[in-house]
Formats: structure tokens, sequence, C-alpha cells
């Protein structure tokens, strides 16, 4: 059976979630108590064994116009030293909540750039991690870090290494020069050899890149393109992201020609290429955007029935808890989701006052606890079983969730899921909807899939193909 059905993936086109959370962050909210926060870190009982921490640096020394990442466009490199100084007094605040005995397994820097930061910088940055948390040996350790090969360099990938990180993801997004020049990020082949090749050579486990469809001047020769070149340097996984056209929502879009991007029939076309070049080379589909060489972690995890997702999307780590550092950097912390002021003022503000930067968040109910564990099965595993969510949660899956029962059938019939008494699975022309199916289980979008597909979702998210 087919992963791509193009009469499906048109019909079912809608705006939804990408659920590296449940609820969203469309759910966070300023009066969201602190006190939760710090209850949550400081509870054994809720606290899984390990620690995982991410680092938002957000400085770019030039705007990609497709980006909707949060990112402050500056050069002055010497916006850094004042954000690492912050960075390092957050470290010793947010350590002072948790037992610090407990291993970090995952830790993540990303950005904005990453590599903004100078050698000794990003040394700085790591020392204080070491002094207040308990890092692991590399065999233990999943570490690591998106890098611009832009602003790194053969010796930049050997630092990184030294300093513990042994998983890197690159930002290609497409080899063609003319679609690079569209969106202000010309990054030429042999940069992003130097630094893939460099990476392997330091012996890096895990080597990611990231490509855009559905950018300005793409077609599906032009895309075929960029895949073949791709292929040929092997990276351990792949993430082939719909570029989201939301000029209201990220102003920076603006900058792009909106008569030059591809059809919505173009990008369908060229998905079809993205999967069937990538399936032949190898790559297993992991879900979302997401390929993976069959020997990567992230397939290895998948098979095993181990796979996770989290803010910075699949993941083999189990349910960690995460403590987010930096400017808008998001946690997870046993049943609360807590995010630092999104703005600079107002994180540089609290941190300078000697508080936690948490401006927002969400503290989950017993349903969205459920509704999370369903939403992450559907999601990593493309399956649910309904005794395992019955055991959990002390419910008859048909009575609780009849409605959601109900409002898959028109899925059923369609192929995109088989549902039968005591499980459904999310079928191969399902699989790329993925999201789709997860929205049925979400109890705060305002419609239905149907709703959806009117067109009633609101522009907060971006769509699902
Ligand atoms: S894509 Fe990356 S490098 Fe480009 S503007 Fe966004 S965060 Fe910065």
């Amino acid at each position: 059976m087919s992963l791509f059905r193009p009469d499906l993936l048109a019909k079912y086109d809608a705006a939804g979630p990408r659920y590296t959370s449940y609820p969203t962050a469309v759910q966070f909210t300023d009066t969201f108590d602190p006190a939760h926060y710090h209850r949550a870190a400081a509870d054994p009982g809720a606290a899984s064994a390990d620690l995982s921490l991410y680092f938002h640096i957000p400085f770019c020394d030039t705007v990609c116009f497709y980006c909707g990442c949060s990112k402050i466009a500056t050069k002055n490199r010497a916006h850094a030293r004042p954000y690492l100084d912050r960075l390092k007094r957050e470290i010793i605040l947010q350590a002072a909540c948790f037992d610090t005995a407990r291993p970090v397994s995952q830790l993540h820097w990303g950005g904005g750039t990453p590599t903004f930061l100078s050698h000794d910088e990003m040394a700085e940055l790591m020392a204080a991690t070491a002094e207040s948390f308990r890092l692991l040996p590399d065999a233990q350790a999943e570490y690591s870090i998106e890098v611009d090969p832009r602003e790194a360099s053969v010796e930049t990938i050997g630092v990184l290494r030294e300093l513990g990180f042994n998983r890197l993801s690159f930002g290609v997004q497409d080899f063609d020069l003319r679609v690079q020049q569209a969106v202000n990020r010309v990054q030429p082949l042999e940069m992003t050899q130097t630094v893939m090749s460099a990476a392997r050579t330091e012996g890096f486990k895990s080597v990611s890149v990231d490509l855009i469809y559905g950018l300005p001047h793409q077609s599906v020769e032009s895309f075929s393109r960029t895949l073949d070149t791709m292929i040929t340097l092997a990276p351990d996984r792949l993430s082939v992201f719909g570029y989201a056209h939301m000029p209201s929502v990220f102003k920076m879009q603006r900058q792009i020609d909106e008569t030059a991007l591809p059809s919505p029939g173009a990008r369908l076309a060229i998905l079809e290429r993205v999967i069937e070049k990538l399936t032949e080379a190898g790559y297993v589909y992991i879900g979302m955007d997401h390929f993976a060489l069959p020997h990567d972690e992230l397939a290895v995890a998948q098979r095993a029935g181990t796979l996770h997702r989290n803010f910075q999307g699949y993941s083999t780590q189990a349910d960690c808890n995460l403590i987010g550092l930096g400017v808008s950097a998001i946690g997870k912390v046993g049943d609360v989701y807590a995010q630092n002021a999104k703005d600079m003022a107002g994180y540089a503000a609290a941190v300078d006052r000697g508080e936690l930067a948490i401006a927002r968040g969400v503290r989950l109910s017993a349903d969205d606890r459920l509704r999370r564990d369903i939403i992450t099965a559907i999601m990593c595993q493309f399956s649910l079983r309904f005794d395992a969510m019955e055991a959990a949660y002390g419910i008859r899956f048909d009575e609780a969730f009849a409605d959601e029962l109900e409002r898959l059938k028109p899925l059923e019939s369609d192929g995109l899921v088989n549902v039968t008494h005591d499980e459904f699975e999310v079928l191969p022309a399902g699989r790329l909807l993925v999201r789709n199916v997860a929205m049925i289980f979400d109890q705060y979008l305002a419609g239905n899939l149907a709703g959806n597909l009117a067109g009633n979702t609101p522009q907060r998210f971006s769509r699902t193909i």
C-alpha cells in the first residue's frame, strides 16, 4: 500500500498542530502560576529519572525569509555576551528546582543559530551546565545541536564534539541557487559537504538535515536534483518540511514573492517525488516530515515501539522532564508545560531579578494527560491499543471516546485508518495525514475534522501537507 495518495492528501489537507506537545502552545496562558512548575520539579513521584535540557540561542546573522522560528537578527556578536551571562544565571536558578543527581540524558541547543556563539562562549556555556547538572559520558548521552553550515567551520565541528555533542542537525532547505536567493539563504553545496564530512570524521553518531518543499521557484525537477545530491551525502536522518506561507503571522515571509510559490498541485507532486526518492534510497518514513536510515536510532526506536515526541520533534528518549532555558524556551515537567518570556526584555528582567523567566504555561488536567498519551501513540506508533489506555486510566475506551470513534469512520471509509474493537491503526495511506487523525482526539480544536475541511480553523497552525 502506498503512502502517497494525492486524492486523499488534497481532501484532508487542513491546518493543524504538529503535536510536539498536547495541549499545544496555543493553550498556554499567562495566568499560569509558576508555583505549579516548582511543585512539579520538586515532586519525585511525578519526576521521571532523567532530565533533558533545551537551550535556545536566538541570534541569527541573517534572516531566512521563510523562517517561523523565534529569533533575533543581528550581525553584532557582542549581543551574545549578556545573553550568555543570563543563561548561566538561569542554569543555576533552574538547577535549584531539581534533584541534580538526576542524569541529563538528553541535551539540545536550538535556535536561532547556536553557532552564532564563539567557540569560547560555547565552551563556557557547556562548562556552566556541567557545574550545575550531571552530564553523562558520551555513550549514554544524546547531546545534539542545530548547526548552520554558514556559521560553522571544520574547526567548529571539532569543538562541538569535544564539548560533548554527539548528534548534529544542519539546515539546508534546497541546493538550488535560485531558490536560495529567493529565501535569502545562499549556502553553496561545498559548505554543506565540508561540515557534513567533518561531522563524520569527528564521529558524530547521527547527522540530520532539514529540507523544505514549497519554496519559491521549486519544481519537481529542481527539487529532484536537490534530493539526488542529498542522497549522495547520506545523512542518517532527513526532515522534509512543507513550507507554511503565513505572512500575517510571520512578517518576514512578506519578503517572499507569492507568485513564485509552487501551486498546491506542484507541492503535492514534489512531495510524491520526495517519498519516491527517499524510500528508493532506503530511508524509512518515521512520521510527519521525518525520514531515517534503518540503522538510525529513530528508525530503531520506531520498530521497538519506543519512539517519543517532544518540542524538537521525534525523540528516542522516554518521557524525560524537559527544562527549557533561554528566551522563549519551553519546558515540560511532570504535568506542567512552561514557557519563558518570548521577548528578550522580559526574559532579561526576570533573570536579573533572580527569578525564573517563566511567563506562560499550562497544567494538564486528567483528561489532557489521557489525550496526550493517545495523541503520542498515534503520532509515534501509528496505532493505539484501547486496553493500554483502559488499564492506565480506568476507562472504557469505547464509552469515553464514542464521539471520536464516530468521527474516525469517514477516515476509515477512505482507507486512512483501520478500527477494530480493541485498537486502531493508521494505514499507510493515512500516515502522511497522521496529524489529522490525532486532531480527532484534540478537545481544544474549535471544530472537528469536518470543520477543518470547511476551512474553519484559524491560521494558528500550518497546513498538514
Ligand atoms: S531558518 Fe534558522 S538561520 Fe534562518 S532565520 Fe530561521 S533560525 Fe535563523
